[in-house]
Formats: structure tokens, sequence, C-alpha cells
């Protein structure tokens, strides 16, 4: 299978009718040797730094922040790779930050803990743009933003890193493109009127989903509830691709992982979708063969799907359909 996946990646990922799509990989630790040159991998959409944070037992310093940032760049040397900022809280608790809440899901988490403990969150920031430098594919992406204060809290405080870097290091230092993730409803009501202060966008589904529909995300007794094929996502997810410009979107969550679920934000629009390195050979393959102009009728029915066993149905039938 390993094989089959590297036989896959070494072609471009271009539609039978020449569409290009980028396809990019989730991970948190490695990046797995060589991959990533691969011509069909457009590089890292999505790296968790949760991992790294949870593989010590106070909080890594700068430093030893910075040695892990850089061989991860430098694995993936002339292709982007998102890192994204510390998103614990909720279900990513960290043990020498304990947190008790009632409602973690709504509380401390992300971007939030970020902003009031600025002194962690600069020295993220730090370790991020020193790591970044002379290797320039670091792209920088914050969690859970729902107010525009927050973007510019964080855009502040990347300036101010920059700065003082430049100071430090007597030498021009890179201001790395900055992004969020639009995954509470607010961002998707609020997008176009942030667009502009910020770099890309890429879609958390797993807690957009989380947050619609109001289900818990990791809770077995609603499971069959939290469903991202629900038409109220589906819809949400229309909404971004219709107020973002596709050079600045993409889509992170497992979503982009799931053969139905791709091929429904392909006909959304969605031309960048960051997956399960698992997952990458199949949707490769699946693009490869796809006709992109017979994704508006799809579009189309999709959009006015009632419930989310036609959005299945629909997308099983396009799945099936003979190349
Ligand atoms: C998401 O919410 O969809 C996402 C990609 O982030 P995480 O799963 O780490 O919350
Ligand atoms: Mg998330």
């Amino acid at each position: 299978r390993q094989a089959d996946l590297d036989a896959e990646l070494v072609q471009p990922c271009i539609s039978q009718d020449g569409v290009q799509v980028s396809l990019q990989i989730n991970a948190d630790l490695e990046l797995g040797s060589g991959r990533l040159q691969r011509a069909g991998l457009a590089g890292v959409g999505l790296l968790r730094t949760e991992a790294l944070f949870m593989s010590f037992n106070h909080f890594p310093t700068e430093l030893q922040q910075e040695r892990f940032y850089r061989q991860l760049l430098s694995q993936a040397a002339g292709k982007p790779v998102v890192i994204r900022t510390l998103d614990v809280g909720g279900d990513k608790p960290l043990p020498y930050l304990p947190i008790r809440e009632e409602n973690p899901f709504l509380g401390w988490r992300g971007v939030r803990l970020s902003l009031d403990h600025p002194e962690l969150f600069l020295g993220q920031l730090r370790a991020l743009v020193r790591a970044d430098q002379g290797l320039n594919n670091l792209q920088i992406m914050v969690p859970m933003i729902s107010h525009l204060d927050e973007i510019r809290q964080c855009r502040r405080l990347l300036s101010r890193t920059v700065q003082e870097l430049t100071e430090e290091l007597a030498q021009p230092v890179r201001t790395p493109p900055l992004g969020i993730m639009v995954e509470v409803p607010a961002a998707v009501l609020q997008l176009s009127n942030w667009l502009s202060e910020i770099d890309f966008v890429s879609v958390g589904s797993n807690d957009l989903t989380q947050y619609l529909l109001a289900v818990d995300r990791n809770n077995a007794q609603v499971g069959e509830q939290y469903d991202p094929y629900h038409p109220a996502v589906l819809s949400a997810l229309e909404m971004v691709a219709r107020q973002c410009p596709v050079e600045k979107l993409s889509l992170c969550g497992e979503l982009a992982s799931e053969l139905p679920g791709a091929l429904m934000l392909l006909s959304l629009g969605y031309r960048r979708l960051s997956m399960n390195v698992n997952a990458l050979g199949a949707i490769h393959y699946l693009i490869r063969h796809l006709d992109f102009a017979q994704l508006s009728a799809l579009r189309q029915a999709l959009l006015s799907a009632e419930d989310s066993k036609t959005v299945h149905r629909l997308l099983q039938a396009q799945l099936h359909q003979p190349a």
C-alpha cells in the first residue's frame, strides 16, 4: 500500500479536465521521510503543536521548540508548512496546565489561552519565526478565532516578534503569512469582514460540525448526531467558500480524508485540502479521475438536499459512476 501511495503521489494532482487541486497532509510530530518531496503533495496544511507540548512535562523552551520546528520546515523545504499555534483546552488538555471548567469546549482554549498568556504565545512565535529563517516556508495558523480583535492582537504580537528578532539577529527577518482556522460559527458569518487582515483560512470541520450542531465531537452517546454531512454544515462550508478567494482557502478537518467528504468539498469549490496521510492515495486517485465539469450539477443537488441521507446518496452516486 505504501508503494501504491508513492506511485500515486509522483503524479501531479490534476483532474481529467485539467483542474489542479493542492493536497496537503495533517501531522503532529513527524512528516514521513521523503514523502513531502513528491510532486503530488503540496506541503503540510496542518501541523498540530499540541503533541510537541505534550511530549514534555513542562512548557518546552523557545530553543526546544525552535529545534523541532526547524526540523519539520527543513524536511518540507520548498513546500509550505502551516504550523498551528497551541490549541490546548477543550479535548486537548496539557498535564502541566490543569484547567477545570464546566464546559471546556466553550471555555479557555486555543487562541483565548494564548492571548491571556502572551509570554507563552510570544515564546512560540519567536521559536517559529527563528526556525523559518533561511527556509521561508512557514505559515502560522491560529485556532479558535471568534473575534476580529483576536486576529489583530495576534498580528500585533507577530509584528513585535519580527521586529525584536530583526534587532537581535541584526538582519532582515521574514514575516510569515498569518492565517486563521474557521471552526467557530461566528467566523463563518464574519469571514468577509476579516479577510483583509488575514493571509489565509483553513476550515476546521471537526470543531465547526461540533459547534454548529451543538454535539460534543467525542461523546459516543450523541455520536450519531455528530454529522459533518448535515445540510447546515454543508451550507456553512459553502458560505465560507463563497466569501473567501480560492487561493486563500483550505480545509483541514477529517472531512477531507473521506472520499464523499472530499468530493463534497471539491464540488463546493475547495481546491486545497489537508488530510491524514492514510487517506492521501485514495483522494489523489479520486481527483485524477474526476471530471470537474460534472460537479456543478452535484453542487446544485447538494445545496438543495434536505437531510444528510440525501447528501450521502448524492455523493455515493457520483463516486460510483463509471469513469
Ligand atoms: C478541526 O477542528 O477540524 C481541526 C482540524 O482541528 P482539531 O481537530 O485539532 O481541533
Ligand atoms: Mg479544531
